[in-house]
């Protein structure tokens, strides 16, 4: 499953073989596409092709190249045309200064038109910036406070730059050139960016990636730089194409949607298999990111909060069985989008079970509060099932916790964090406490706390699930 977030099939350069691209892009895997408009004769194109391919969607605009022989007649179609049926952003616009085929002052003038388009229509925006990054920032920081969303397409810009879109709300999009053997620049700066915050696209027909370089680019070949994303997020192809997938459609408002469909009880992560048997925590901290939203790379995790309606053991057994052979994944992960420890019961059952099929290694992921949740110390009773577990310590002291993760146990959490990992590390083979990077906190700390314990450490990334 994948999404072209940019294309322009419309062009000539597919009047020969329209179809048979389509047909090759479907082949690849792509599900949805958005074709983008440059004028107002290609955004007529874009919006034709969206009614003849179900998986096309348009976006209407005219290129910064086209402001200054562009008309206010042609203004007016295109706010007519982005009132068209599926119609999904408003692009492409921007300003490009490498050619200036327009003056500045036109780029700068249409640009602020289509932002206010796509505000008045509350669609995203689709950016084109070429040399031009400071006023492009300019822009569109004249209009903080609303509520501006869209993608900078084909970016090229700095880490400093992405970094200012990415606090502006905005996605980003890679082309082609980031598989090019020149570009380590380009693919430092692809790793600051978040993966959720990441789209692919291919800016068909130009950009081809390696090994079609130099020729003519289709949407099939956005396969081709799913590897260098895997590589570059440590993660697997099927990872990037299904989070990336996850956020066009969360962006463009692609087909139904996000549709909130039962939450998944086993998801695979790279080679990993994750269980997630709750959504219930005794905590509620400050950087959880369940608290905005219930997916965790492009999986929709939400559970009944209901403890009568969360999956028992035998869901979560078949659950298992779906995703095929558990001694083929790297390792299983009791995870999810809760406290694991919430449901002893289950997590005995099934591990049991994971043992019996031969997974090679089962790992816990806790807040370490087992002991305070089931009135009674845990570690001995998951002896021989878990191998291995991550504790998160998230602080060096009870007050620095509890003003992060707000613990229902109050007082208490943080030193029954410490008693759990005590006994854990004499009873798994592998423990490790970890923190998350949250800005200010005493890391050193938690790292003397843990080998004073002869447990291993770790930094986890801040609002990184998965
Ligand atoms: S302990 Fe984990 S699941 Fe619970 S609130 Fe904190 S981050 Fe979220």
């Amino acid at each position: 499953m994948l999404v072209d977030t940019h294309a322009h099939i419309n062009f000539p350069d597919y009047n020969k073989d329209l179809k048979e691209v389509i047909s090759r892009a479907v082949a690849e895997g792509v599900e949805y596409l958005v074709e983008v408009g440059t004028d107002v004769p290609s955004s007529k194109r874009v919006l034709k092709l969206a009614q003849e391919f179900p998986l096309i969607y348009a976006s209407v605009g005219i290129h910064p190249h086209g402001a200054t022989p562009s008309t206010e007649k042609d203004w007016q179609e295109i706010k007519a045309l982005a009132r068209g049926h599926k119609v999904v952003a408003i692009g492409e616009t921007g300003l490009d200064y490498h050619y200036n085929y327009s003056t500045k002052e036109d780029q700068q003038r249409l640009f602020e038109r289509h932002i206010e388009l796509a505000l008045e229509l509350d669609l995203p925006l689709i950016i084109h910036n070429r040399e031009a990054t400071e006023d492009c920032l300019d822009i569109l920081k004249k209009f903080s406070g609303r509520p501006l969303k869209g993608t900078f397409h084909c970016f090229s810009g700095s880490k400093e730059t992405a970094k200012e879109c990415l606090g502006m709300g905005l996605y980003i999009s890679f082309a082609g050139p980031v598989t090019f053997p020149n570009a380590n620049r380009l693919r430092e700066v692809v790793k600051t960016v978040p993966v959720e915050r990441l789209l692919l696209e291919t800016d068909s027909p130009f950009l081809s990636p390696q090994p079609r370089r130099g020729r003519r680019n289709e949407p099939a070949y956005l396969r081709y730089v799913l590897p260098t994303f895997a590589q570059l997020y440590g993660l697997s192809e099927d990872d990037i194409a299904r989070i990336t997938t996850f956020n066009a459609i969360g962006l463009f408002g692609l087909g139904n949607g996000q549709k909130n469909q039962n939450g998944r009880i086993a998801y695979k992560i790279r080679n990993s298999l994750y269980l997630n048997i709750t959504n219930r925590c005794p905590n509620s901290c400050s950087f959880c990111p369940r608290e905005d939203s219930p997916y965790v790379k492009g999986h929709y995790l939400g559970l009944d909060p209901d403890p009568d309606k969360e999956p028992s053991a035998r869901e979560v057994i078949d659950s298992i069985e779906d995703m095929g052979d558990v001694g083929g994944y790297d390792e299983v992960v009791f995870c999810g989008y809760g406290e694991p420890t919430e449901r002893l019961g289950v997590i005995k059952t099934v591990a049991k079970f994971l043992r019996e099929k031969g997974a090679k290694k089962i790992r816990l992921n806790t807040n370490g509060q087992g002991d305070l949740i089931n009135g009674r110390p845990i570690s001995r009773e998951l002896d021989g099932l878990i191998d291995s577990i991550y504790i998160s310590l998230n602080s060096a002291n009870s007050e620095e916790y509890k003003a992060l993760c707000s613990p229902k146990y109050g007082d208490s959490a943080h030193s029954a964090i410490l008693n759990f990992a005590r006994t854990a590390g004499e009873t798994f083979p592998e423990v490790t406490l970890s923190v998350v990077g949250v800005p200010g906190l005493d890391t050193e700390a938690c790292r003397q706390i843990a080998r004073k314990l002869g447990v291993g450490f770790r930094i986890r990334s801040y609002n990184n699930l998965g």
